[in-house]
């Protein structure tokens, strides 16, 4: 069935449907309402009292229509039943006067209120009733929309398709159905759109939800076969030289949690047996790196390669400083490739990598390239994951037999959903942060700070500091933007004329021109720092005492606090400054967190609840950009449920055939890519 067959819809209506991201039938069952009104208690009138919201059915007995104030208009119509009056009031729709005819029968569903001594409804839901179509009565569902589409029409549209169609495909063997209690999927789908009762509807709920889970867990489970279980690793040896020599040569002493999340990864390198797959969340600024570092030195230790993968070039370069700063002069040949890495250099550095001659490669995506090939790959680091997606990271992994990896992470993901999105990877918190740090300052302002907002930065410049200044950049509109940067930049430039230098940092630069830009600024060359979100990621500049943000209300919780982390790496009291001129509720209270907190767990976790898991990851692979039904945060329960689901049926029947048996779903669910790595 296509969308064409539906009744009632034709060639204009897909394309409101496509607006959607509706293309077919099953994208329209899967469109599921984000909350419901309750239609269903039709009250004789005499029988409602002031602070009820209920439906009523009558007759239109009279309309009326006064001016209240000057541009206020008012409208009372007054609809009987068999028991009773009630008015119905509306303001400023005199050009809906037409619509309210004498006589005519209508349902109107509102909070019932006293005034002038009677029972009115103001605003109420109001729909004309011809007893054919009673389509709204009952439990009503409201689906997300967007301008220009209405709500009735996508009702109408689902209801029709849910008459049409008589069978759809179960995701489930019937003995797992069977096992948890599963309504069949037609039947959940039907009573998540038009509710029945509410056992019926949490019965529903609960299936599509095990279902939804159910895939992404076998999904997870299988990428661990293919890269966990099947290979036996060696045992890797206690902790030597090169490490000894490491951490006693460090210019600080390890943080307690750097210690144990470090001798957490020993333990399991020196059992062997399964590759170690960990996932370390810590705070921007916790040390990470110096985690990464030691377990790169054990790998060498070990006579193996070690890998470390970052987002940016940025980033790579960065990381490639400051470990060559860390191993100082320890025997250890470390290189750096990336994308702008010349052809001449990348071909001597792959016969080295290919050759054994290299320990430690560090840099972008070019490392999963195909030509990269290691003697003997031991350990990958995977720097910023949420940057990567699933794929990225098993091309990484698939240089190797049995490759230990290490992700880090700033987003600190629950430990529910860190299983969900990663499967059995072990998380290790540094929740500690290296001793004198202080708290960011920080404040939410208005446009109308900006004179303050440019003589605060002049006197931080004054005492030698920097300042970053970002401006968002969404892809829809990336040209305006771009404008709203640069024209950002030109006024910097021009208030501080000679005083201060002030650059302009965005995406569509090259890599060689953001490098230098980076690496002026970090050589405090340059004093203001006017960029787009490429910055985001990991940068460190110590020096940097300001993050002042534009536009603070098109970040989530989660981006500002990382942009925050740009700041208050040095001694120095820093600043974020987060400017908006939004009343919008949820970006007041974003600010409101982020002025109270410093806490990055607390953040991403309101964050999660803000705005929904996919927004927080991004368009990651991983499957969770789009859940349909399951809430990641609050259902737990039947995630766990699922997980042992999903364990229980592959023990049973073995990957292969529940691969094969889950791959339309697999394919649906995680892409091409994902499959193109099951399958190699
Ligand atoms: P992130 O977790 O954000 O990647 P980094 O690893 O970049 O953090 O560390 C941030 C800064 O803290 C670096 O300058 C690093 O040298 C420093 N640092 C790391 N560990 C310690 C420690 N135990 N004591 C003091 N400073 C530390
Ligand atoms: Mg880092």
């Amino acid at each position: 069935m296509n969308l064409l067959d539906i009744k009632g819809v034709g060639p204009g209506r897909v394309k409101q449907l496509n607006r959607l991201k509706i293309y077919t039938v099953q994208d329209l069952l899967e469109y599921f309402p984000r909350s419901y009104e309750d239609r269903s208690r039709i009250c004789a009138i005499n029988t409602i009292s002031a602070g009820e919201t209920c439906t009523i059915i009558g007759r239109i007995v009279s309309v009326q229509e006064r001016k209240v104030k000057m541009r206020l208009s008012l409208m009372e119509i007054v609809v009987v039943d068999d028991t009773g009056a009630i008015s119905l009031i509306f303001f400023n729709q005199a050009y809906k006067k037409n619509f309210y005819k004498l006589n005519q029968k209508i349902m109107a569903y509102g909070k019932v209120e006293y005034a002038y001594g009677k029972m009115q409804m103001n605003s109420p839901y109001v729909e004309t009733v011809d007893d054919k179509t009673v389509l709204t009565m009952g439990i009503v569902p409201i689906y997300p929309l967007v301008e220009g589409i209405k709500m009735s029409m996508l009702q109408q549209v689902i209801r029709n398709c849910l008459d049409q169609i008589t069978a759809i495909d179960e995701i489930l063997a019937s003995n797992i159905r069977k096992k948890y209690k599963l309504l069949p999927r037609l039947q959940a789908i039907k009573e998540m759109h038009f509710p029945t009762e509410v056992v019926v509807y949490e019965q529903a709920r609960f299936t599509l939800a095990f279902e939804e889970l159910y895939v992404i867990q076998i999904g997870v489970l299988l990428l661990r076969n293919k890269f966990g279980i099947k290979y036996v690793t060696k045992s890797y040896e206690k902790n030597g030289v090169l490490i000894d020599s490491f951490v006693a040569n460090l210019p600080f002493q390890l943080t307690g949690d750097q210690n144990k999340v470090f001798k957490a990864i020993c333990e399991k390198l020196e059992r062997g047996q399964t590759p170690l797959q960990c996932l370390v969340q810590g705070d921007v600024g916790s040390g990470k790196t110096i985690v990464a570092a030691l377990t790169l030195l054990k790998t060498i230790e070990n006579k193996q390669q070690g890998a470390f993968m970052a987002p940016t070039e940025i980033l790579a370069k960065q990381h490639f400083e400051s470990l060559a700063q860390l191993f100082g002069n320890l025997p250890i040949k470390m290189t750096l490739l990336t994308g702008s890495t010349k052809a001449s250099v990348r071909k001597n550095i792959l016969r080295d990598l290919a050759n054994g001659d290299i320990d430690i490669l560090i840099g972008t995506h070019a490392l999963i390239q195909d030509e990269v090939i290691f003697k003997d790959l031991g350990c990958a680091v995977i720097d910023e994951q949420h940057r990567f997606g699933v794929k990225q990271r098993s091309l990484l992994q698939e240089k190797g037999q049995g490759v230990h990896t290490l992700i880090m992470t700033a987003t600190p993901i629950p430990r529910t959903m860190a299983l969900s999105v990663y499967g059995d990877l072990d998380v290790l918190q540094i929740k500690e942060l290296p001793p004198g740090r202080k708290p960011v300052k920080t404040y939410g302002v208005d446009s109308t700070y900006k004179p303050r907002l440019y003589r605060f930065f002049e006197n931080e410049m004054n005492k030698g500091q920097q300042v970053y200044v970002v401006c968002p950049l969404i892809e829809e509109s990336e040209k305006i933007d771009l404008q709203a940067a640069t024209d950002l930049y030109l006024e910097l430039k021009e208030y501080y004329g000679d005083r201060f230098v002030v650059a302009l940092l965005h995406g569509k630069m090259s890599a060689l021109e953001k490098e230098e830009i980076m690496q002026n600024f970090a050589s405090n060359k340059i004093h203001i720092l006017v960029s787009t979100t490429v910055i985001e990621v990991g940068v460190n500049v110590p020096n940097a005492t300001i993050m002042c943000v534009m536009g603070a209300e098109r970040f989530g919780l989660s981006q500002l606090h990382q942009l925050r982390g740009r700041v208050g790496r040095g001694d120095v009291q820093s600043y974020c400054i987060l400017l908006t001129d939004s009343k919008g509720e949820d970006a007041r209270k974003r600010i409101k967190l982020m002025e109270s907190t410093q806490d990055g767990f607390k953040l991403a976790e309101e964050d999660l609840l803000m705005r929904g898991a996919g927004q927080l990851f991004g368009n990651m692979q991983h499957g969770l950009g789009d859940l349909k039904v399951a809430n990641i945060m609050n259902d737990v329960d039947i995630l766990l449920k699922a997980r042992q689901a999903a364990i229980a049926e592959i023990q049973e029947k073995g990957f292969k055939t529940v691969s094969q048996e889950m791959e339309k779903y697999l394919f649906e669910r995680f892409g091409e890519s994902f499959m193109n790595i099951l399958y190699s």
